[in-house]
């Protein structure tokens, strides 16, 4: 079975988007744990989770994922911005122990002219600060189209920041296909290469999760404008490939191309028409 869902809004709650989620066939779906210009998040409301953790039980939901708020900078050269994400950070994994063993994506951040080493250190700086042995959720680092001075447009500089975090069990990656393909990974007509490069950089293992999106711009542009399956330069021909290849079709798949609830269902059923 295709595990996939794709982006939600959070504004009505938990419930109503393990609601969503089973309207469109999926087991699954990532949300943003705040507004994305991250500000204070909700209180926390239990019983709308367990309402969740109940439906996600009985409806056999494979792990969600939360996003952080995308205008988060660890690679900041300002103390304040570094320390608010950092605080953002912190507080967004205090509440994802509410849903406990689940996943949290976040951009790795821009180094603004710092250099990639230092940017890489700092990163590293805010993870080892959240981290917790006791915590049950995992951290992804997701991959970047490297637009500006982006840090994680390529397996390396993620697997740096791995290397300086001391509890890195903690810690995996999630792809994102249009950042991939904007970063100069030819996942169209090299899916397997790119493949065999992760493994030997990072290692299969460490690879949690894929947003699964259409690139509006051709390969290696450093853009991120995502597109419709299908309407983009990668092509449904890949995206079959990528979600029947050995060492992804078990993986969870979150949509984030720019729909509506009702192109994400027409999204998903596509998909799994194509999955074998
Ligand atoms: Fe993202
Ligand atoms: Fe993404
Ligand atoms: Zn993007």
């Amino acid at each position: 079975m295709l595990n996939i869902g794709c982006h939600l809004s959070s504004s009505k709650g938990f419930y109503n988007m393990g609601k969503e989620a089973l309207k469109i066939n999926a087991n699954t779906f990532q949300f943003f744990t705040r507004n994305p210009r991250g500000s204070k998040a909700k209180n926390i409301d239990e019983n709308d989770i367990n309402k969740l953790l109940k439906l996600m039980n009985e409806n056999n939901f494979t792990k969600i994922l939360a996003h952080a708020p995308y205008t988060l900078n660890c690679a900041s050269a300002d103390n304040k911005i570094r320390e608010f994400a950092f605080m953002t950070m912190e507080d967004d994994l205090k509440r994802m122990e509410y849903i406990p063993g689940n996943m949290y994506n976040f951009h790795p951040g821009s180094h603004v002219g710092q250099g990639k080493e230092k940017g890489i250190e700092l990163i590293s700086d805010v993870l080892n600060n959240i981290l917790k042995e006791e915590q049950t959720t995992t951290i992804l680092l997701e991959t970047m189209s490297g637009k500006g001075t982006e840090i994680g447009k390529n397996f390396k500089e993620l697997k740096a920041i791995i290397d300086n975090v001391n509890l890195s069990h903690k810690i995996g990656i999630c792809f994102d296909t249009c950042h991939m393909y904007d970063a100069g990974y030819d996942i169209v007509n090299n899916l397997d290469n790119a493949l065999e490069e992760f493994n030997s950089i990072i290692g299969i293992d460490k690879l949690k999760a894929i947003h699964i999106n259409d690139s509006k711009n051709p390969f290696g542009s450093h853009k991120d404008r995502h597109e419709k399956i299908g309407m983009g330069y990668i092509g449904l021909e890949a995206f079959k490939r990528i979600i029947n290849h050995p060492l992804l079709r078990k993986l969870p798949f979150y949509l984030e191309t720019p729909n509506e609830l009702s192109g994400y269902a027409y999204e998903i059923e596509l998909l799994k028409r194509n999955y074998n």
